[in-house]
C-alpha cells in the first residue's frame, strides 16, 4: 500500500501578523512549512499546494526535500483538489491532506490516521470538547449548547485516493475541510485521536507555543555502520576514497573497486536501513561495471536529505600495509566532503595497518570500515 502526502500552504491568511504568510515565517529556527515536510518527508510521495506567488519562496524551503509543488486555487478545496490531481502519473492508494501551519503534528497522529484507513475510507484526527459552550451576545452569556458528541477537528485527514480524488471533482464550491467533502461523496470518516500539540498556528500567541512544542521535539539520530573489501590484482594504481594513488598493484571489482568510498556508502544506507550498495546498484546490472564509485556516494547522501535528514559526520579506517595513506588523506576527505556536501571537519579519512597479520597483513588486499551519523531535528 502506497500513500501520498499533500501539505496545503496556499493560504495568505495573515491574521499572525503582519508581513509573510504565516507557513514562511521561521519558528524555532526554520520556516513553518518546512517543519511540516519534514515531518511527512521520507514516508510517501509529497506534494505542497501553493499561491503562484510564493513559488521562489515555497522552493527555497523545499532545498534538498523531495516535494513537487503545486499552485492551489483562491479557495481550500480547490487548492486540495490540484494536490490531488498532481498524483495523476503514480495514484498512491491512500493520501494524508494536512495543513501547513500543523507544523508540531506527531507522529502518533499521522501512525493513527494511516491506520485506520486499513478499515475506514477516510479518517481524521480530533479532540473531544470538554469546556462547557456559550452562546454569546452583546458581552453577556445568551446560552449554553451541550458539548456532548462535538469535536475539534484536525489535520491529516486521510482517505482511500481515488475515493477523495472523485469527492472532490464532484464537489465544486469550497468546504470547511476535505472531512466535509469526503461525507458529501458518502464516504464514511473514522475519528481517531487527536492531539493538543498539534496546533494549528493561527495568532502570534500560536507562534510562541509552537515554538515551545519544536524545541522540546526528540532529535532522531541515526547510525550506521559500513565494511567492505577488496582484493588486489596487478596493475599500477588504486582509487581509495575518490583519489587516485599509484601502487604496484590495482583493487578487483565491478565498479572501480574504491573500498572506502563504499565502506561509507554502506554506512549511510545502513543508518537509513536501506540495505546497501547491491540493493541499490546490483553487480549483475552491467551499468556499473568500471562505473566510479561517487555515483554510489551521493545516491546515499540524497537519499538521506530526501528522508529529512542531515548528514553530521562519517569516519572512515583504511586497513593495509600499502600504500600509505597519511600523505593522501587530506585530499581524500576533500573529496569525500566535495560529494556528499559536507564540511571538511565532519569528514575523518584514516588508516591503520594490522602488523602484517592476516589477509591486509600479507598484502592480498585492502579492508575499510567506516561509520555515519545522520540527525534530523
Ligand atoms: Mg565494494
Amino acid at each position: 500500500m502506497t500513500t501520498g502526502y499533500v501539505i496545503v500552504a496556499a493560504g495568505r491568511g495573515r491574521r499572525a501578523g503582519a508581513g509573510l504568510a504565516k507557513q514562511w515565517r521561521t519558528v524555532a529556527g526554520k520556516p513553518v512549512a518546512r517543519w511540516t515536510l519534514e515531518r511527512f518527508a521520507g514516508r510517501g510521495a509529497l506534494v505542497m499546494v501553493i499561491h503562484p506567488d510564493d513559488q521562489a519562496l515555497a522552493a527555497q524551503v523545499c532545498t534538498g526535500l523531495d516535494v513537487t509543488l503545486v499552485h492551489g486555487a483562491a479557495e481550500r478545496s480547490g487548492s486540495v483538489k490540484a494536490g490531488l490531481e498532481a498524483f495523476q502519473d503514480a495514484p498512491p492508494d491512500k493520501v494524508l491532506i494536512h495543513d501547513v501551519a500543523r507544523c508540531c503534528v506527531p507522529d502518533t497522529v499521522i501512525h493513527a490516521v494511516e491506520e485506520a484507513l486499513h478499515t475506514h475510507a477516510g479518517a481524521a484526527p480530533a479532540l473531544a470538547v470538554t469546556d462547557a459552550l456559550w452562546t454569546g451576545a452583546g458581552g453577556l452569556v445568551s446560552g449554553t449548547t451541550d458539548r456532548d458528541g462535538l469535536f475539534r477537528a484536525q489535520t491529516p485527514q486521510g482517505f482511500i485516493y481515488t475515493d477523495i480524488l472523485s469527492a472532490h471533482r464532484a464537489h465544486p464550491q469550497d468546504a470547511a475541510d476535505d472531512v466535509a467533502v469526503a461525507r458529501a461523496a458518502g464516504l464514511d470518516v473514522a475519528i481517531v485521536v487527536g492531539d493538543e500539540r498539534n496546533l494549528k498556528i493561527t495568532t502570534p500567541e500560536d507562534f510562541a507555543r509552537a515554538e515551545t512544542l519544536l524545541k522540546e521535539t526528540k532529535m532522531d539520530i541515526r547510525l550506521g555502520n559500513g565494511y567492505d573489501v577488496h582484493a588486489f590484482e596487478d596493475g599500477d594504481h588504486v582509487i581509495l576514497c575518490g583519489v587516485k594513488i599509484p601502487h604496484d598493484k590495482a583493487l578487483k571489482g565491478h565498479s572501480d573497486a574504491d573500498v572506502g568510498m563504499h565502506a561509507v556508502t554502506d554506512a549511510i544506507y545502513g543508518a537509513l536501513a536501506e540495505g546497501d550498495i547491491g540493493r541499490h546498484f546490483p553487480p549483475s546490472d552491467p551499468q556499473w561495471k568500471g562505473a566510479a564509485s561517487e555515483i554510489f556516494l551521493k545516491h546515499a547522501a540524497e537519499l538521506a536529505r530526501s528522508k529529512g535528514f542531515t548528514l553530521s559526520n562519517v569516519d572512515c579506517t583504511l586497513i593495509c600495509e600499502r600504500p600509505k595513506i597519511g600523505p593522501h588523506a587530506p585530499a581524500m576527505m576533500a573529496e569525500m566532503a566535495r560529494i556528499m556536501g559536507l564540511e571538511m571537519d565532519r569528514v575523518s579519512i584514516k588508516a591503520t595497518t594490522s602488523e602484517q597479520l592476516g589477509f591486509t597483513g600479507r598484502e592480498e588486499g585492502i579492508a575499510a570500515i567506516a561509520t555515519a551519523t545522520l540527525v534530523k531535528a
